[in-house]
């Protein structure tokens, strides 16, 4: 049986989510497109021809829902793909930041990726090769000189913050879970938005790669490191 992949915040299509459902989908994987909007997951899923779920990861109920759906079509996850984030404000400075809106960035980014792996643990347990990916950033690292911490970063710092928590968290996760490979992964500067690759991001597919590298590693594949394009970066 093909093996399954659960991707999370794959709502656009010029998103980087959709891109690696799409990537996955190709080298034979049988897909779970989640979006928190049902309309969305249901519409991405047909354009892709896989399967669609609603699912906000901020919502306990949500996740459950998901899980037993999971539970009960395949019994088992191979893949899961914490891609969903919350973004801040561009150019925010972390002396005047609103809290609320870096809480609501948390909420989705890292305890989001938290409360779902927890909820399918015992389904990646069930698997041969599980590989659990968190799609972060060099925004959340000390040695990205571009996008860092310690560099001019205007992505905003409840992104930067929570994307440096989940770094942590793979880190936690790949010590406690040892037979499962979990990496964080950035795809790098990558153009989901209008105008992006005139500001210089890259393709929306190159990003994408990125994560699936990390999604199709195999089980003697590295874990707890930070990657992108296969190679560690420097956190
Ligand atoms: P994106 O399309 O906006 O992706 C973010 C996704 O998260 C959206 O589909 C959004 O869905 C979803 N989301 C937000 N809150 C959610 C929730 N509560 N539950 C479920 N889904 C939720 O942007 P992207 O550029 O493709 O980013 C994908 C990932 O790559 C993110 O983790 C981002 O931080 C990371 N990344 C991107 C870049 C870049 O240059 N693009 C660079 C480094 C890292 P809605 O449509 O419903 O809001």
């Amino acid at each position: 049986m093909a093996e399954i992949v659960v991707v999370t915040g794959a709502s656009k299509p010029t998103g980087i989510g959709y891109e690696v459902c799409r990537q996955l989908a190709t080298q034979g994987m049988n897909v779970v497109l989640t979006a928190r909007d049902a309309e969305a997951a249901g519409s991405r899923a047909r354009e892709l021809g896989v399967r669609g779920e609603p699912l906000d990861v901020t919502d306990p109920a949500s996740i459950e829902r998901l899980r037993g759906v999971l539970e009960r079509e395949y019994g088992r996850v191979d893949v899961l793909v914490n891609n969903a984030a919350g973004m801040s404000t561009f150019g925010e400075q972390a002396s005047t930041a609103d809290l609320g809106a870096a809480r609501d960035v948390l909420e989705v980014t890292l305890f989001g990726a938290w409360r779902l792996t927890q909820a399918l643990l015992p389904l990646l347990r069930a698997g041969t090769n599980p590989r659990i990916v968190n799609v972060s950033s060099g925004a959340g690292s000390h040695g990205d000189t571009m996008f860092g911490l310690g560099s001019n970063n205007q992505m905003g710092p409840g992104y930067s913050i929570a994307k440096a928590a989940l770094n942590a968290l793979t880190s936690l996760w790949a010590r406690e879970l040892g037979g499962m490979r979990v990496n964080a992964v950035c795809p790098g500067f990558t153009a989901t938005f209008p105008g992006g690759e005139q500001m210089g991001a890259r393709p929306v597919a190159d990003g994408a790669a990125s994560v699936v590298w990390a999604a199709t590693l195999p089980p003697d594949g590295p874990s707890g490191g930070l990657f992108r394009d296969g190679a560690p970066l420097p956190w």
